[in-house]
């Protein structure tokens, strides 16, 4: 399958993207996650990027371009993606249609996971990640805790909560996702690919998905 999830921070588009990766071998791209592992490691790349993400900030629209391009073109691409979180803005959307053109790749479906302001906030804020850059499994202390000790389930590796989920840099993220990844609905609507759904369960959100694409 080859999708975009759009929506705002806490909307789910991680939990989901993970869920539909098991069904027919397409790879999550999370450019969040590429780049908070650039910041981990230090690299070129995540120190242009840090201060932007430590304020709620998006980072330039280059940057983010140069890294999909460049992962656009390794081999687990071949059998599809789910784009979380990317595109952000409307250059983004222009410059991902060029080189999907380019590539001679067509998208199947842009999802727009529309969520209540209140449940995101409650998302944000009682979110967890674990600190492995090749894990990243999400919890939520209220609703799927990690252990005891606070390690993840999966690969034991601490679980921690991001830098940006203070509440300042969530209400940041939020009046970003408002002013500059928001139009990404219309202008994805005018291009015959918008989807919106509104339930709030991975589950039902990943079977709505399926059957959109015809892959149940
Ligand atoms: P996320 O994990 O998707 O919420 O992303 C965390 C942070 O990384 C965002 O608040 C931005 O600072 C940055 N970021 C991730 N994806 C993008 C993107 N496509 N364009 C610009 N900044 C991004």
């Amino acid at each position: 399958m080859r999708i975009i999830l759009l929506g705002a921070p806490g909307a789910g588009k991680g939990t989901v993207a993970k869920a539909l990766m098991a069904y027919d071998g397409s790879v999550q791209i999370s450019t969040g996650d590429i780049l908070r592992n650039a910041v981990k490691n230090k690299t070129e790349l995540g120190k242009k990027a840090q201060g932007y993400m430590g304020r709620g900030e998006l980072v330039p629209d280059d940057l983010i371009m140069e890294i999909m391009e460049s992962r656009f073109g390794e081999p687990d691409c071949e059998q599809g993606f789910i784009l979380d979180g990317f595109p952000r803005t409307i250059p983004q959307a222009e410059a991902l249609k060029k080189l999907l053109q380019k590539l001679h790749l067509k998208l199947d479906v842009v999802v727009n996971l529309d969520v209540p302001r209140e449940v995101i906030l409650d998302r944000l804020t009682t979110r967890r990640t674990c600190s492995n850059p090749d894990c990243q499994e999400i919890y939520n202390i209220k609703s799927k805790p990690p252990t005891e000790d606070g390690r993840c389930k999966k690969c034991g590796a601490p679980v921690v909560q991001r830098d940006d989920e203070t509440e300042e840099a969530i209400t940041k993220r939020l009046e970003t996702y408002n002013e500059k990844t928001a139009p990404l609905i219309d202008f994805y609507r005018k291009e015959g690919f918008l989807k919106t759904i509104t339930s709030t369960s991975s589950d039902e959100i990943v079977s709505i998905i399926r059957r959109e694409i015809g892959s149940t």
